[in-house]
């Protein structure tokens, strides 16, 4: 297994020995059953390490985001699967930087402590998709209390979440000066909200991804919890999307690895035509290109990742990072299926099992187009395409 010593080797053995006690056969059972890993993620929040982020003077470790994308790749580099617990370590985030003093003392140290858990961040809309601006789920202040009413699609682990952040129009777009104006995020107890104003069906689909649509008719919310000014939450909603996408680009990363060591191993032990069919360029030579892609992918984490650290701007590299990795990944999939033949098929390699996870990040938390986009407008200063 190809293993490049880094600093952040504690952190790497650590998670890689939690990982070992889940085999390759818990996660292809709990694929098959559509399941949730609660084992696992019970586990991994028993062990704190989805309280990485959390400062430390709330009960958490206060590490930050690069260690906390070694956590992540290393999940998937072990052959299970961080997207059931990412959204805990971006949309505590979220709180952190934007939420009041109150509300970090509510939250984080519980969050922390393992009692609560803040996986879901309610963003997408079936008639919107990815122009957000344009919403139509609503929050109106009534009677010191938030009414919310509308619709949201592909919202992830709402039923193993305590708690969700969700964004709303809180000023009908025709009254903003700005369209990004007038939206902004709340914290949802879905363990009051559910059955009470939101109805959650959830969407089977191509990967065991738990996600729904949610339907909100006069959902009641807190004042209290609005989180940040009115009007500003598009803009916190941004500055977040920076850490998941790093946070995913590891995580590809990891799937990356985990290909290329299944099919150097395949290449090497398979043997037609009298020899190991890893002898053949025709074979070995799409393994070491992928290789490099993921090597280089992996330098563009490591910057949007220290880059936030730092807290400089780091919008142009976390999407880069998500972009290179999620395409490095899905080309390694793709090659090691191709090496592992038939057998690829076959579920007990659990090949196919990440190949189709793993394609997921082209498409969310945002698809490559909306990077190659951001990147034309943002950074070549080309016009503006929408
Ligand atoms: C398994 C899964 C889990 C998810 N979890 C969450 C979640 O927890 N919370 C949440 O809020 N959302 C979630 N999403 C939603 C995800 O973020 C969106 O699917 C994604 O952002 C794309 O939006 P869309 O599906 O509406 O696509 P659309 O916006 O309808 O776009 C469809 C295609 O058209 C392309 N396209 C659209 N406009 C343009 C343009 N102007 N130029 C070029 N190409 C364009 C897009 O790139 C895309 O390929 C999840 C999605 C999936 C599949």
């Amino acid at each position: 297994m190809y293993m490049e010593q880094d600093e952040f080797e504690e952190i790497r053995d650590g998670v890689r020995q939690l990982c070992k006690q889940f085999s390759d056969e818990y996660f292809r059972e709990i694929d098959a059953k559509e399941a949730y890993p609660e084992r696992f993620v019970d586990a991994l929040i028993e062990a704190g390490w989805l309280a990485a982020m959390i400062p430390e003077e709330y009960g958490g470790t206060g590490l930050g985001l690069t260690a906390a994308s070694v956590i992540m790749e290393e999940i998937n580099r072990c052959g299970g699967n961080a997207g059931a617990v990412h959204g805990q370590m971006y949309n505590m985030g979220t709180l952190l930087r934007s939420g009041s003093t109150a509300q970090k003392e509510k939250y984080l140290p519980q969050i922390a402590a393992g009692k609560l858990r803040i996986q879901s961040m309610a963003v997408t809309e079936p008639t919107t998709g990815t122009d957000t601006t344009k919403i139509k789920t609503t929050a109106v202040k009534k009677d010191g209390r938030w009414v919310v009413n509308g619709q949201k699609v592909w919202i992830s682990r709402v039923q193993h979440s305590d708690l969700m952040i969700l964004l709303a129009r809180t000023t009908p777009l025709s009254e903003v000066r700005k369209k990004s104006e007038g939206m902004s995020i709340f914290m949802v107890d879905l363990r009051d909200a559910i059955g009470n104003g939101l109805d959650v069906r959830p969407i089977p689909n191509l990967v065991n991804h738990e996600t729904n649509e949610l339907f909100f008719d006069n959902l009641e919310i807190p004042e209290e919890n609005l989180i940040g000014e009115e009007g500003k939450g598009f803009k916190y909603i941004l500055e977040g999307l920076n850490a998941e996408r790093t946070l995913i680009a590891a995580e590809c990363i990891g799937d990356g690895y985990w290909f290329i060591d299944r099919a150097c191993s395949y290449a090497n032990e398979r043997v037609v035509f009298d020899r190991p069919i890893g002898q053949n360029q025709g074979v070995q030579f799409p393994i070491a290109d992928a290789f490099i892609e993921i090597e280089a992918a992996n330098l563009m984490r490591f910057d949007a990742a220290r880059r936030f650290d730092a807290r400089q701007a780091c919008g142009a590299q976390a999407n880069m990072a998500k972009y290179l990795a999620a395409k490095a990944s899905w080309e390694a999939a793709n090659v090691c299926l191709q090496t592992y033949g038939g057998f690829g098929f076959a579920k007990e390699y659990d090949i196919e099992r990440k190949f189709r996870e793993t394609r997921l990040y082209q498409v969310a938390p945002i698809s490559t187009n909306l990077i190659y986009s951001y990147v034309a407008e943002h950074v070549l200063g080309l016009p503006r395409s929408f």
